[in-house]
This record gives C-alpha cells, structure tokens and sequence, in this order.
C-alpha cells in the first residue's frame, strides 16, 4: 500500500516511519502530483493554523479534497482532524479546512495546564486499552450521525471514523503502539 503523509508541517516523519514500519510504502506529499500516488492519506498533527495556511497558499486544498472525496482512505490525527472537520471552534479567521467530518471540533481544549498529557484509551476496535498521547489536543464537540465514535476521554470523542476517514485527537505515532494504524491499514485495504 502506497501511503501518502501531507508533510507540509508537524508531526510526519513520525507518520511515515509507523506506516514503512507495518510494511507500507510510505512517503511525503507536498503537491498535488504526490496526490496522484497515494493509496491512503495521512494528515498528521502539528500545527492546524500553519497547515491550513500551507494548504491554501500552496494551492494543495482543492486537490486534497478532491482526492479524499475520490475515495482514498485518510488517517487524520489532532491538527490533522482540526483540518478535516467540518466546524472549527478557536480556529483563526478564514482558516480553510477539508470538511470531510463532520464533527465541530474545539482547538487547544484543554487548556492551559493540561495541554499535553497521556491517558489509558478504551476503543472499541481492540480488547486492551491504547496509551493516549495528548499534545495541546483539541477536543471533539459534536458529532455527525454518520460518525461511528471508537474511542472516549472525560466523556468526549478522542477517536472517530466515518467510513474511510479515521480521525484522532491524540497522537498514536507517538505511543510505540501500532494497533490503530494496523486497524486503519486493514480496513483501507478492504
Ligand atoms: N493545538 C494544535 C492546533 O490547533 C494541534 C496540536 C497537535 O496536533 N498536537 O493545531
């Protein structure tokens, strides 16, 4: 499987290494001809304001889009889900976005404090909870009724899927456990 992982900003030399790691062909995508490649997309975390302001000066929102829309398989983890949401609370003004989940997601939600932390996951695709890694992690407000929640934190969404787009808060490329993009690799290859 050919993985494509948008690296215009963050966390996506990570991401490429988890998926070369389960035996994918993985790479970085920085145009619209890379698009043309990928068998499934990563749109990793970082920076969504910087990703997003990358996506549009670079005229690469419109191709993504296009190419998601097409029916490629998408992993998006926490400013990658912030980019794929339908509605952004915190968001700068006229920052683009994908809009291919519908959820509302709140930017930087929790908080001062506790901006960055771990925590034990229960999802739904494996017995064992996974280690949630949270860096400055946004939090899910609502979701769509076409959205199937796997995992749950203090009673909200922190890992969701609506048919070939997975979406997490937290950062599983950082957890050394590779459960959810195995889920993810299968699942994009039925
Ligand atoms: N707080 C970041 C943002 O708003 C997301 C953080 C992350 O991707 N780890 O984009």
């Amino acid at each position: 499987m050919k993985v494509g992982v948008l690296a215009l900003q963050g966390a996506f030399r990570e991401q490429r290494e988890v998926f070369a790691a389960l035996g994918c062909e993985a790479f970085e995508v920085r145009s619209a001809r890379d698009l043309a490649a990928t068998d499934a997309l990563v749109l990793p975390g970082g920076e969504s304001t910087a990703i997003a302001h990358l996506l549009r000066t670079g005229d690469l929102l419109d191709p993504l889009k296009e190419r998601i829309e097409a029916g490629v398989p998408v992993l998006a983890t926490c400013a990658g889900l912030i980019i794929s949401a339908r509605e952004v609370v915190g968001g700068l003004k006229g920052q683009v976005g994908l809009d291919i989940l519908d959820v509302t997601v709140k930017r930087n939600a929790y908080g001062n404090q506790q901006q960055s932390f771990e925590a034990p996951i229960d999802i739904s695709i494996s017995p064992d909870p996974f280690p949630g890694v949270f860096i400055r992690a946004p939090v899910i407000e609502r979701v769509g009724d076409d959205i199937e929640v796997l995992g749950a934190h203090d009673g909200s969404p922190v890992l969701v899927r609506a048919g070939k787009v997975w979406a997490s808060t937290f950062h599983p490329e950082l957890s050394g456990d590779l459960r959810i993009h195995q889920a993810f690799i299968q699942s994009a290859s039925e």
